[in-house]
């Protein structure tokens, strides 16, 4: 881009930037680098009218890290609850305390950033140029539709089939251009707003966009081709469901460390082959101590997607001859007791409804 659209780019900015409670009135200063890690992260794969008041809760129970690190996983995940992807919120939770330990303050290095749990390069980005006004670059999926219209880009950065044989340092490489600038950390948040509310996944407002006048895609009459669309390679999962039930009617559920659904209260499942229905599985060892089983019945098979997962899972009625209570937990994952009574107003996941609904 050249130094005049860019002047285009800052000035649309300043006149359309919208109020968002992560961002100040004054579009210049730098900001909170903890409140742009929350938000960015937040933001990935959310709607920003989602995340406002996401944020707002946030930043007023956790204001600072230190506040933030010293709160226990089930309480983040109450105020992550609804955002989906726990793991980000646990991967916060881990950054939180490595940061608190060692300063404090959020690193100000992409290599420092990058080590911590959960943040690569976009969050690392979006810390270094907002919150330290340092000349770094930045790729979100708006800068990616962007670039790719401007450009006439018919691939997308995880291409990994283009006859470019970089695709994904292309796109950094327009980015990096965007952000070789003292004015980096503007560049870099206009584009993000440009791509949500002009240009657009569908019908981009290309009239009204600073950056018409280069923008090849526009030119040439072609912005709904670009970018190409991701092909997604659906994946097969077989797998085995455990329902596993104590002497006194308690169904053993886990948190966290599964194939799916991280971080939300499931049923113990893991990969296992087609047709192995009969006796305790010896994965079942992870979750129970497989001596108290007392019967195996194998309850049918049910079918569920989750992302390209096309999952297949074998659902394993495991009756226990010992109580809840004296149950020896082999304490890989978190795990935890439901009352039977409770199981199906207490998980939220349809995948392991659908399995407790061939049990019980
Ligand atoms: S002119 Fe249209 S397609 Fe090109 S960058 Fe602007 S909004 Fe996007």
């Amino acid at each position: 881009m050249t130094p005049d659209s860019l002047k285009r780019l800052r000035d649309w900015f300043k006149a359309n930037a919208a109020e968002l409670p992560w961002r100040l009135a004054d579009l210049d200063a730098p900001r909170d680098p903890y409140a742009v890690w929350i938000s960015e992260t937040m933001l990935q794969q959310t709607q920003v009218s989602t995340v406002k008041d996401y944020f707002i809760r946030w930043m007023e129970r956790f204001p600072d890290i230190e506040t933030l690190a010293k709160a226990d996983e089930a309480e983040v995940f109450q105020y992550w609850q609804g955002l989906g992807y726990y793991s980000r919120a646990r991967n916060i939770l881990k950054t939180a305390k490595i940061v608190a330990a060692l300063q404090h303050k959020m690193p100000e290095t992409r290599k420092e950033l990058e080590a911590l749990p959960g943040i690569g390069a976009y969050t690392a980005g979006a810390i270094l140029s907002l919150a330290y006004h340092k000349r770094e670059a930045i790729l979100d999926g708006n800068l990616v539709r962007i670039f790719s219209r401007l450009y006439e880009l018919d691939f997308l950065p995880t291409d990994k089939s283009s006859a470019n044989k970089n695709c994904t340092e292309i796109y950094w490489g327009y980015a990096r251009e965007v952000a070789d600038s003292p004015k980096a950390y503007m560049h870099n948040e206009a584009l993000m707003e440009l791509g949500r509310t002009v240009c657009k996944t569908k019908s981009p407002l290309c009239k009204t966009c600073p950056l018409h006048k280069e923008c090849r895609a526009f030119l040439d009459g072609r912005t709904e081709e670009f970018p190409p669309t991701q092909k997604r390679t659906e994946k097969n999962w077989h797998g085995t469901v455990l329902v596993v039930e104590s002497a006194d009617e308690k169904i053993l559920a886990v948190n966290g460390g599964q194939k799916f659904l991280d971080g939300q209260l499931a049923l113990p499942h893991f990969e296992s082959t087609r047709g192995a229905t009969v006796g305790i599985p010896a994965k079942a060892e992870d979750y129970i101590n497989i001596d108290k089983v007392e019967s195996v019945e194998y309850c049918g098979t049910f079918r569920h997607n989750i992302t390209i997962h096309k999952i297949e899972c074998d659902i394993l009625h495991v009756r226990l001859a010992t109580k809840a209570k004296a149950m020896l937990i082999t304490n890989k994952f978190t795990n935890t007791w439901i009352e039977k009574a409770k199981v199906f107003e207490t998980f939220a996941n349809s995948f392991s409804l659908k399995a407790l609904k061939k049990v019980f």
